[in-house]
């Protein structure tokens, strides 16, 4: 699995292919409409999409401006989150 960390605040992500994300994205659709609002409220209250994937989660960087995670920027443990991945990172 790559790993891309953003130029702007160091947040380091996980790079899916656009079809990885299309399959997440009706993945999480398909629970998320048959969840209660309730719950639905908990996710935000709306449906994912492709443009969830599309920037830095910590701080709404375009995921062209990543580079190649280097040894040491995510520790073990952290927390990382999914990203679509450029052709020009892959
Ligand atoms: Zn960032």
């Amino acid at each position: 699995m790559k790993q891309v960390t953003c130029n702007a605040c160091g947040w380091v992500h996980f790079g899916l292919t656009r079809a990885e994300v299309e399959r997440e994205v009706t993945r999480f659709n398909v629970w998320f409409d048959a969840a209660s609002h309730a719950v639905q409220a908990n996710y935000g209250g709306k449906r994912s999409s492709e443009k969830h994937y599309l920037n830095c989660f910590r701080c709404g960087n375009p995921y062209v401006k990543f580079h190649t995670t280097v040894a040491g920027e995510a520790p073990r443990g952290s927390t990382i989150q999914p990203i679509m991945l450029s052709l020009a990172l892959e």
